[in-house]
């Protein structure tokens, strides 16, 4: 069969193990949504469990707290244990809580203590931006010079890094190290277990960002020995706009006091006794700092049960045979068109999107959603198409190849102003 045929896209989607996991979603029939890099869609267990938590206020009041079909304050503690498989760690490792952002802070201010000549935080040049505001303002906390103590390892290509690049610049000015597992624009999955060991072997901490990654590739956090890694599950664990977060810290560290203490870090059997000695959690939870966000953990009951169920690695393998069939399309199809593929054509090196780089980006992007295809566009030229194993068809990656190919011939962005939107 030609590989490139509607035929062939409809007979991979009767091949589709997790085919039935479509039917759960809200999915506009009218929209291609390759946008689940950036905010996941609805699924009808996560819209469940909303409906449920609701519910147990309506009926209990106060009492919700300890009754009701998820009660609230166990929630991040219970939604940690599903959360633990899927990053590869021990149960009491993983805790749901925060927001990316407040957990680097968190996480940064309890691990990076500046001593001797160790004071630098090493990070990268191509890392999502709000992580390099966090570091460099907890670098100045310490009454550090950001500049000179935030060293960002560069890109030769703008698109990807070089472990060994890396690994050249772990010196023994070096206190902590955070890296994205995942990066956000190219796709690129860094080499966690190889960054962790050289960090170690040199006396440094290691901690990463698992955005990109977390719900897309299978993670060994815990046999990796990773020290600690913060993620957001609002992207490819379709938790909802602003769900709670995702913090990770192995088992060794457990009784390193927080750097931000909260009544919500404490062993739950005391925490109400309300003494002013703050009593942490022998576990990840003690990094969580106040009253949890009830309403936005909700909808991750209803969506991890579907990543229990399906598994990581069948989702992991679906997530890679679609990247796959997307460059292979892109290839054959857009040949001539100026295109360029800004993510790793090997399969372990790649995460769930595949970033398509063109210089009028921004307004292709703007005739895609004209077209009923949803993508999402990074400044200045990347268009980010990202195919999730739970939802998207292979029809769908199909068909959004037709769409492209007919917008770019019929120069139908000329019609567009070549800027982003307000929210890209
Ligand atoms: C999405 C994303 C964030 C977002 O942080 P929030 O605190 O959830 O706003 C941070 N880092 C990376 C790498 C991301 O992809």
């Amino acid at each position: 069969m030609d590989t490139y045929s509607l035929e062939y896209a409809k007979s991979l989607d009767e091949q589709d193990e997790l085919k039935h996991y479509r039917d759960e979603f809200y999915i506009d029939p009218n929209t291609i949504y390759m946008d689940g890099n950036s905010l996941g869609l609805l699924s009808k267990r996560a819209e469940r469990a909303v409906l449920d938590t609701l519910n147990d206020w309506k009926q209990y009041g106060i009492e919700g707290w300890t009754k009701g079909t998820n009660p609230w304050f166990y929630m991040s503690e219970n939604l940690g244990k599903s959360m633990a498989l899927l990053v590869g760690a021990s149960e009491e490792e993983v805790i749901m809580t925060g927001s990316t952002t407040v957990n680097l802070h968190q996480l940064a201010a309890t691990f990076y203590k500046p001593q001797g000549l160790r004071t630098k935080i090493l990070a990268d040049d191509l890392t999502f931006p709000s992580d390099i505001y966090a570091l460099k303002s907890q670098i100045k906390l310490h009454a550090y010079d950001p500049d000179s103590h935030l060293v960002q390892v560069k890109s030769t290509d703008g698109r990807f890094l070089d472990e060994d690049v890396i690994i050249a610049q772990m010196t023994e000015e070096v206190a902590l190290i955070v890296l994205p597992a995942v990066l956000y624009r190219s796709g690129q999955v860094l080499d966690m277990k190889r960054l962790t060991e050289e960090a170690h072997k040199r006396g440094i901490l290691i901690g990463f960002d698992a955005c990109h990654s977390v719900g897309a590739i299978p993670h060994s956090f815990t046999d990796w020995d990773v020290d600690f890694a913060f993620w957001c599950n609002y992207k490819h664990l379709n938790g909802g706009p602003g769900s709670v977060a995702g913090l990770y810290v192995n088992r060794r560290h457990f009784g390193t006091e927080p750097g931000l203490a909260g009544w919500f870090g404490s062993r739950k059997a005391t925490q109400f006794d309300m003494e002013h000695t703050f009593s942490p959690a022998e576990s990840a939870g003690a990094f969580q700092i106040g009253t949890p966000h009830v309403l936005s953990l909700a909808p991750l009951a209803g969506s991890l049960a579907m990543f229990m169920e399906a598994g990581i690695d069948r989702i992991r393998e679906k997530s890679l045979g679609m990247t796959r069939y997307l460059i292979d399309l892109i290839d054959c199809e857009l040949a001539g068109m100026k295109f360029y593929i800004g993510s790793p054509r090997e399969d372990k090196s790649r995460g769930g999107h595949v970033s398509l780089e063109h210089e009028e980006a921004a307004r292709i992007c703007k005739a895609l959603k004209k077209n009923g295809v949803v993508p999402d566009f990074r400044a200045p030229n990347i268009i980010r198409l990202a195919p999730i194993a739970l939802y998207t068809s292979y029809y769908e990656i199909w068909e959004t190849l037709q769409i492209l190919k007919k917008i770019m011939a019929e120069k139908q962005y000329e019609k567009f102003k070549n800027e982003r939107d307000i929210v890209a």
